[in-house]
């Protein structure tokens, strides 16, 4: 293993900034921001090599003299630096233990703060500062956090002691703890106003609650704590939560976290210290300017934790009375210093920063920073914004939004015209409308959901064990926290519509309800609305507001900003994005988003709708030529009727049509009903339409009579369908709309299929058209089984054009039923064995293989043949990427995913043109 220990303080970093795998994202930007000269206190960063190999061999980092040694050198520079000492009662010095991985996973993993903390140290520390308050409170705040994290102490066993001081606080405050709930007292006598003897006691009755669970006294050597720490720190890469959220990111398991050890600087040593969070822009909006939080006399996981409700920084951004509260006009020196940090820091990454601070008795310490986490809505328009200040270059600002990300950007707002009933507003924490039921758990969240129904969690703050409800839930609503609470941040990682620090609604979990109060337009509290599981409520998580019931949403728009970036993600893009679209409807939305043609129309969608359905049946159920050719006759009208409706919306666009690919299970009359009236249509009896029913029964309708099969033995399917294509163009022609119609053949595996069906649509040409017609199509087929991957090159001589149909080339190749691998596939995916959903991210290696020897083999054939995407993969930002490289001219996806999938490929292109 190389270099794993990397020292950092005094303006000198020993690691590169630019190995965040190796450093992770805080151990870089510590780094880095050492180097920039900005005030961050001494530290050392061990690398996420060295958490792979303990995590590999089960060991402790003690176990290793040399990383042992190196860590006691370094920590001897970090003494040096601060004058301090690990365990000096005299001059003590506490560090924090941080985790810290390649990508930014708030909250995912363990932290550790105050180590170095036992008996001599605390007395030394309240000896030192003059405040024992000070020094009890943060050897306590060390005993509950080490504990929990590096003995496994549960952190409930440590609130009943800490409840009790409070309660004797209040008790003497003359105030009668018996009318009111934990949640109340905690706002009456917070943390801060507990005095030094009941902290003094507290440290006793939890060393005591860490003796009784471990058997074990609370380690009191200092560099027993450290590598305790250590090791807890790097094994909380592997607890559930960060896995959780690994899946949800796609981040892999082999990037391991760096762990960072770092002394300590404090912002609870009175009225002229501090701790905030900042966002360089705001992280919701994408507005320019210095947003953020901050709360005086507390350390920094109070800001992040949600306990406190924090104030504002900037005396222009905090409304009405909180302005006397901001930090611009508490403490305007250290506000001055902190702007100048800021505006450095977006400067020399040129991205927003997200950036943590202390203010230890009016000195101001940069903790960390980090690229910020941002909506979808904030990214679009930091990046256009910051392209037009010149900080970034246009094709920058394409690469900096996450094609998912602006997934919610194409998500329904609130009709600003619906009457709703306004019942509190929160912080906007996180945008986007979501109506839903209360549930308050996670656990139910998901189990709901799981039901099919949309569910509102409601929680009085979230914390990571509350990750999957979160996902489940179509939003969040939090009665405590702030813009940075776990529940906005997560929230806005995963683009649901949260609001945070709603504080009129009162929680109640063992009553199942919350009362909410109501303010009138005077802002006086004017009724008390209580609301219990299973009602409806709607969120606006853009405005912080909570509705009654299901309040009405109207369509997203796609100007502005956004419309920016994709003229900019168009003029670099090399493949087209077409829609998946079967009907006029679906091809109109399809090219308000953007699309460049239809690169699928299934037309067997057309034949779902309630009449239609019958003849499709009757059609099937026929069991001789002239009855099947009576139902397609009815068939044919409403087919070309759709063909031209098409057609009309994509003028001047091609439109790929792929003839009938049914599976016949999909189509077969499934109840006595249907068969009985399709009896008197065909005149046949129910007994006979019964049996032919069962004769058609498929044990595996995916592998059975579909796509071009269909043809091969009933000829007159394709002969109705290309007719009414034909016609339906000749008539939209003829009105002066371009047609370009691309014909194209599914599930083929051969030749001479294509052969086949190429004769059978020539002799309709000839019948429509006659011999000398203008009006040209081009005819092809979907590679969507392995074998067309394989005999592509004699495919190519038939086909001017191959579409992947990588639903299912997926399936056939993996042998993984579309159908059924959702019951199994999660458990490949959660154990690691696969690292993605198949039928959502294209396997590369297997999968895509196929695609790649389809696409050479198809070009020795035919140089020019024309190749796309239409499996459900040409929606897929990562897939989009693998497509670009295999050169593709382009990709199809559901309407949708048009603006995402623009976005995707003008990224693939941008990346393929640096590599070359
Ligand atoms: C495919 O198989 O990828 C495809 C697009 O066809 P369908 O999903 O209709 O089978
Ligand atoms: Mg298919």
């Amino acid at each position: 293993m190389s270099k794993t220990v990397f020292y950092f303080g005094e303006g000198l970093a020993e690691g590169d900034p630019k190995r965040k795998d190796l450093l992770g994202g805080k151990g870089a930007g510590l780094a880095e921001m050492t180097s920039l000269g900005l005030p961050v206190p001494a530290g050392i960063t061990l690398s996420t090599e060295l958490c792979n190999a303990v995590l590999a061999e089960n060991k402790s980092v003690r176990d290793d003299a040399g990383v042992r040694d190196a860590v006691l050198t370094a920590l001897a520079r970090i003494e040096a630096s601060q004058g301090a000492k690990l365990g000096d009662p005299a001059k003590p010095l506490l560090v924090s233990v941080r985790s810290g991985a390649r990508a930014s996973m708030p909250g995912m993993m363990d932290t550790i703060l105050n180590l170095g903390m036992n008996d001599a140290v605390a007395e030394g520390m309240a000896k030192k500062t003059g405040s024992p308050r000070f020094a009890y409170d943060a050897y306590r705040r060390f005993i509950a956090m080490y504990s929990d994290v590096a003995l496994g102490v549960k952190r409930e066993l440590f609130e009943h002691a800490l409840e009790e001081a409070r309660h004797g606080v209040a008790r003497s405050r003359g105030i009668d703890t018996t009318r009111y709930n934990g949640e109340e007292l905690r706002r009456m006598v917070p943390d801060s106003e507990l005095p030094a003897e009941d902290l003094r006691k507290i440290v006793d009755a939890y060393k005591a609650v860490v003796k009784k669970a471990t058997g074990k006294d609370f380690p009191a050597e200092p560099r027993d704590q450290l590598w305790g720490a250590i090791d807890a720190v790097f094994h909380s890469w592997g607890n559930h939560r960060a896995i959780v959220y690994r899946r949800m990111h796609d981040i892999p398991d082999s990037w391991g976290t760096a762990c960072t050890i770092q002394s300590m600087v404090f912002g609870n040593l009175g009225d002229t210290s501090a701790t905030g969070v900042a966002f360089t822009r705001d992280p919701s909006t994408g507005e320019k300017r210095l947003y953020g939080e901050w709360l005086p006399n507390a350390q920094g996981e109070d800001v992040v934790a949600g306990i406190r409700t924090p104030h504002a920084l900037s005396a222009a951004h905090a409304g009405g009375s909180e302005k006397e509260t901001s930090l611009e006009v508490k403490m305007p020196e250290a506000y001055k210093a902190f702007v100048a940090v800021a505006e450095k820091l977006e400067k020399h990454f040129r991205d927003v920063q997200d950036i943590e601070f202390t203010i230890q008795e009016g000195k101001l310490y940069i903790l960390q920073c980090r690229s910020a986490k941002r909506t979808g809505r904030a990214a679009v328009r930091t990046a256009v914004e910051m392209a037009k200040e010149g900080l970034i270059t246009h094709e920058e600002a394409v690469l900096r939004v996450d094609p998912s990300a602006i997934d919610q950007l194409l998500h329904p707002t609130l009709d600003p015209a619906a009457p709703k009933k306004l019942l509190a507003r929160g912080l906007p924490a996180s945008p986007g409308a979501a109506q839903g039921y209360i549930v308050f758990n996670a656990d139910e969240a998901e189990r709901r959901a799981g039901q099919g129904k949309p569910v509102i969690l409601v929680r009085v703050e979230t914390s990571p064990e509350d990750i999957h409800g979160m996902k489940a839930a179509r939003g969040i609503i939090t009665a405590r926290g702030g813009m940075t609470s776990h529940a906005a941040v997560v929230a806005r990682g995963m683009g649901k519509a949260c609001i945070a620090g709603c504080s009129a609604i009162h929680v109640s979990y063992e009553k199942q309800t919350m009362a909410i109060t109501v303010y009138g337009e005077d802002g006086k509290p004017n009724e008390t609305v209580t609301l219990k599981k299973g009602d409806l409520i709607t969120i606006d998580g853009g405005t912080g507001s909570l509705y009654e019931g299901a309040v009405p949403t109207v369509p997203a728009g796609l100007g502005g900003e956004f419309g920016e970036l994709m003229v900019w993600a168009d003029a670099v893009r090399t493949m087209k994005v077409r829609a998946n679209a079967d009907t006029p409807l679906d091809a109109r939305t399809a090219r308000g988003f953007g699309a460049e043609g239809i690169g699928l129309c299934r037309t067997e969608h057309m034949f779902f709708e309630e009449e239609r359905i019958a003849a499709m049946r009757e059609m099937i159920l026929s069991d001789d030529e002239p009855s099947r050719r009576k139902a397609l006759a009815k068939l044919l009208p409403s087919q070309r009727e759709d063909f031209i409706g098409i057609f009309r919306e994509m003028n001047g666009l091609p439109v790929t049509v792929r003839l009938l690919d049914p599976p016949l299970h999909e189509f077969l009359p499934n109840d006595d009903k249907q068969i009985e009236a399709l009896s008197v249509t065909m005149g046949v009896s129910a007994e006979k339409l019964r049996q032919r029913t069962k004769d058609l029964h498929e044990f595996n309708p995916m592998l059975g009579h579909r796509g071009c099969r269909l043809a091969v033995t009933f000829p007159e399917i394709y002969e109705m369908q290309f007719r009414a294509i034909l016609e339906a163009a000749l008539a939209v022609s003829k009105e002066g709309v371009v047609v370009i119609p691309e014909i194209m053949i599914p599930l083929a595996i051969s030749k001479a299929e294509l052969v086949k069906m190429r004769e059978i649509l020539d002799v309709v040409k000839l019948e429509v058209l006659g011999a000398d017609s203008k009006l040209a199509f081009t005819f092809g087929t979907m590679v969507e089984l392995p074998r067309a991957a394989v005999m592509a090159g004699e495919l190519a001589e038939v086909a001017e054009f191959f579409s992947f149909g990588t639903n299912d080339l997926t399936q056939a190749t993996m042998g993984l039923s579309r159908d059924d691998a959702g019951k199994f596939l999660p458990a490949y995916i959660e154990s690691g064995i696969l690292p993605k959903d198949p039928f959502v991210s294209l396997d590369q290696e297997g999968v895509g293989a196929l695609v790649q020897m389809a696409v050479e083999r198809g070009r020795k054939t035919k140089p020019n043949i024309k190749l796309g995407v239409c499996g459900e993969h040409g929606g897929d930002p990562a897939s989009i990427g693998f497509f670009q490289k295999v050169g593709l001219a382009y990709v199809s996806c559901s309407p949708f995913r048009v603006a995402i999938a623009r976005l995707a490929a003008a990224q693939a292109a941008l990346r393929a043109k640096a590599q070359s």
